[in-house]
C-alpha cells in the first residue's frame, strides 16, 4: 500500500517543491505569495484557514484546517513547517532558487530546511480528504524560523486564542525522519556600552567601556561555572548542562583614546527555562547594581543596554509523548533522540500540545551550500504522513 501512494504522490511532491523553492522567501523578506500558494492549494480542498501577520503585514503565518467539523473533542494533528529559508551564497553551482533534480536529490535552497517537508504535506493532502479521516489535520507555515523564532508565537498566540490546544504537533526539521524529543534552548544576546571618550592618559576623566565589558565579561564566565553545578539529575544533553559562551567582542578606536563604546555577543543554552532567567537576572542585577551606577558617576549619559536577538525555548522531553508515540505507532520506529539546534518545538510544547520534531532530510544539509533532500527521504516522510490518515 505504501509503494502505492508514493506513485501516486511522490510526482506532485518534486512539483510542489520546486514551486516552494522558487519562493525567494529568506527570513525577514515578504513571503505572501509563498503562503497564497499553500492557501489555494488546501482551501481547494475544503480546508479552513486563517493568517496571522508581522505588524507590517509583509511577512504571513498560514493555519489550516481539513476536517474541522469533527468537533474540538477530537485530537487534531497539527503538521509545522516554517517557510522561510537562509540566505545563499555566491558560490552554489546552481541558481539556489531553481530547484535542480539529480541523482534522486533536490538541489536548492530549503530544499531540505524545510520546504521538502511542506512539499510532502500539501502533496499528500488531497489523499487527507477522499477517506474519512477521524480527527482534524492541520497545517501550520509560518515566517522567519530562521531569525530566533519571530513568526510562530503570533501564530501559537492566536491558536490559544481560538482554542486550538487540543492537539498533537509534528514539527518537520530535517531530522533523517528520526524521532526528536528534546533540544536545548537557544538565547542569544548583543549587549552594549557606552561610556565617554578622553585622553588615555587621563583615565579617571572618561567612562571607558572596553573595561566595562570586561567585568561584564567576567560575570558571565563566572555564571558559566555556577551552571555546571546547576546540571539537572535527568538531563538529557551532551552537555548536560546550560552553557553560555562569548561569541564577539568590539569597542575602542586606539590605544590611547578611552573607549567610549563596546558591545559583546553572547549566547546561553539553556537546559532549563530558569537557568535562563537566573542568569538575565544575575546580569540585570551586576549592572543595575553596580556597574552602571558607577558610570554614571562620572558620566550621567552612561548607558549599557542588552539587545535580545532572539530566545528559542527548549524543548523539554515528556514522560508520556502523545506526539513521539503516534509517529512511533506509524513508522515502527521506537527510538528517541535529542539535537542540537532549535526549532518551534517549545513554542507549541508550552501552550499544552504535545509536539515532536521529526522531518524529511539531513540537519547536516541545512544552511549548506548546495543544500539538497533525498528522494529516499521525501518517500519515507510521505509513507509516514499518509500513516496519519489512519491514527
Ligand atoms: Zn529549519
Amino acid at each position: 500500500m505504501s509503494t502505492e501512494i508514493i506513485k501516486q504522490v511522490f510526482p506532485e511532491t518534486l512539483k510542489i517543491l520546486s514551486d516552494l523553492i522558487a519562493f525567494k522567501t529568506v527570513s525577514g523578506e515578504n513571503n505572501n505569495s509563498l503562503i497564497n500558494y499553500c492557501d489555494d492549494k488546501l482551501k481547494a480542498l475544503g480546508a479552513e484557514s486563517f493568517k496571522t501577520f508581522d505588524k507590517e503585514k509583509k511577512r504571513v503565518n498560514l493555519f489550516a484546517t481539513l476536517n474541522a467539523k469533527s468537533g474540538n473533542d477530537q485530537k487534531g494533528i497539527i503538521l509545522s513547517g516554517h517557510t522561510d529559508v537562509v540566505p545563499a551564497s555566491k558560490s552554489w553551482s546552481t541558481d539556489p532558487f531553481k530547484a535542480k533534480l539529480k541523482d534522486e536529490k533536490v538541489f536548492g535552497r530549503g530544499a531540505c530546511d524545510m520546504k521538502g517537508f511542506i512539499a510532502c504535506t500539501l502533496a499528500i493532502a488531497p489523499h487527507f480528504t477522499k477517506k474519512d479521516l477521524k480527527r482534524p489535520i492541520h497545517f501550520s507555515f509560518t515566517f522567519d524560523e530562521e531569525t530566533a523564532c519571530q513568526g510562530a508565537p503570533i501564530l501559537i498566540a492566536e491558536l490559544k486564542k481560538r482554542n486550538i490546544q487540543n492537539a498533537i504537533c509534528v514539527v518537520g526539521e530535517p531530522t533523517n525522519m528520526k524521532i526528536i524529543d528534546a533540544h536545548k534552548g537557544c538565547y542569544e544576546y548583543t549587549t552594549h556600552f557606552e561610556g565617554l571618550a578622553g585622553h588615555g592618559s587621563a583615565p579617571d576623566k572618561g567612562v571607558n567601556a572596553v573595561e566595562y565589558a570586561v567585568r561584564y565579561i567576567d560575570k558571565l564566565m563566572e555564571l558559566r561555572n555556577v551552571l555546571k553545578n546547576m546540571t539537572p539529575k535527568d538531563s538529557v544533553f551532551n552537555p548536560p548542562y546550560t552553557t553560555l559562551q562569548i561569541g564577539g567582542i568590539s569597542g575602542g578606536i586606539a590605544r590611547n583614546v578611552i573607549a567610549d563604546k563596546c558591545k559583546v555577543d553572547w549566547e546561553l543554552r539553556p537546559v532549563t527555562k530558569s537557568d535562563g532567567e537566573f542568569v538575565n537576572k544575575e546580569m540585570d542585577k551586576l549592572v543595575n547594581e553596580n556597574l552602571l551606577p558607577q558610570m554614571k558617576k562620572i558620566y550621567p549619559n552612561s548607558s549599557i543596554k542588552k539587545e535580545i536577538i532572539g530566545e528559542i525555548i527548549g524543548f523539554n522531553r515528556e514522560k508520556k509523548s502523545e506526539a513521539c508515540e503516534l509517529v512511533s505507532a506509524i513508522t515502527g520506529d521506537n527510538s528517541r533522540e535529542v539535537v542540537s539546534f532549535g526549532t518551534e518545538a517549545g513554542l507549541f510544547q508550552e501552550i499544552g500540545i504535545s509536539t515532536v520534531v521529526c522531518g524529511p532530510g539531513s540537519i547536516e544539509q541545512a544552511h549548506k551550500v548546495d543544500e539538497f533532500v533525498t528522494y529516499e527521504q521525501l518517500k519515507k516522510c510521505l509513507i509516514f504522513l499518509d500513516g496519519i490518515k489512519n491514527s
